[in-house]
């Protein structure tokens, strides 16, 4: 048997260039691992896949599909396809990242199945081969595989490692609500941004632990169209600035709100959001 943690994700930045020949959107953008994560141990069998969820930590969590349409199943699938073989596997899987939350908590899930059963069957595969069977499964996989910080570009899959960040405490608040990622994009393609995060100054202002200023320029091109849907999201955020908050944004294409802070501000923080119908969580960097 091995475990795994499945950890959730933020957006530092999140930009879209433009619409790809194949239809994906080329994006840039700033991504950090977090502590909140799913938890999950696989064992061998003789043959195909189980699945074995508990999702009644989070809200939605009765939804979630218990079978190749969940994304760690799916996972376990491209693992078997690339290895030519039917590595029986049993999973299963704790739910605590917030679905369709802008946290790739099923990225992640089909990160872990993957690394597990590297490990598990001894495969000794690569990194790279990890990330290429992760592209199978979805375009942040890859990153929730190798985790940290790191620049993503391309469709999310091509990955440059940046250099660990500061530890800082991390407050989530998920207001009521889904976004789905294709209703994003294509709200997102009717009205795209003017105003761009300026992605290598951001690097370079980590690279000389100017956190400060590189704050100021943190930017999600994805949270005006989130906001005609959940329109919540500017009030959490000013909220979290109200109380303390180094930066409040939205991660990915929403509609989680997240603020950077120190551990000291963290629970002022989470208290401002206290009444606003959102799911709280305190957590941290990773
Ligand atoms: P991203 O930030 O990568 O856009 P997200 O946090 O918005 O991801 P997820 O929580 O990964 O979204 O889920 C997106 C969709 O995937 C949901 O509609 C959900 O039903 C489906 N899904 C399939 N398997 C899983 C899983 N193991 N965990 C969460 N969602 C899953």
């Amino acid at each position: 048997m091995v475990k795994e943690t499945a950890r959730a994700k933020i957006n530092l930045t999140l930009d879209i260039l433009g619409v790809r020949a194949d239809g994906y959107h080329e994006v840039s953008m700033i991504m950090q691992t977090i502590e909140l994560a799913d938890e999950l141990e696989l064992r061998k069998t003789s043959g195909g896949i189980i699945l074995k969820q508990d999702a009644t930590k989070i809200l939605g969590g009765e939804n979630l599909p218990l079978n190749e349409k969940n994304l760690a199943w799916r996972a376990a699938i491209e693992f078997q396809k690339f290895c030519g073989k039917d590595l029986g596997v049993e999973i299963s899987l704790v739910k605590k990242i917030p679905v369709a939350a802008g946290l790739a908590g099923g990225s992640s899930d089909a990160a872990a199945v993957i690394r597990g059963m590297n490990r598990l069957y001894e495969m000794n595969l690569s990194e790279k081969e990890l990330c290429k069977i992760g592209e199978r499964v979805g375009s942040d996989v890859p990153f929730c595989i190798i985790g940290g910080t790191c620049l993503a570009e391309g469709r999310g899959e091509i990955l440059t490692k940046l250099a660990p960040i500061k530890k800082f405490a991390v407050v989530l608040a998920k207001p009521e609500g889904e976004i789905s990622t294709a209703w994003a994009y294509k709200t997102y393609d009717e009205n795209p941004a003017k105003t761009h995060p300026p992605n290598k100054e951001i690097i370079n202002l980590f690279e000389c632990g100017e956190y400060d200023e590189a704050f100021k320029n943190f930017y999600n091109v994805m949270e005006s169209v989130a906001l005609k849907k959940i329109p919540v999201i500017a009030d959490l955020k000013s909220k979290m600035f109200a109380a303390g908050a180094k930066v409040a944004l939205m991660s990915g294409s929403g509609a989680t709100v997240f603020a950077l802070t120190d551990e000291s501000t963290a629970k002022k923080i989470s208290e401002s959001v206290e009444n606003t119908g959102a799911q709280i969580f305190i957590t941290e960097t990773f």
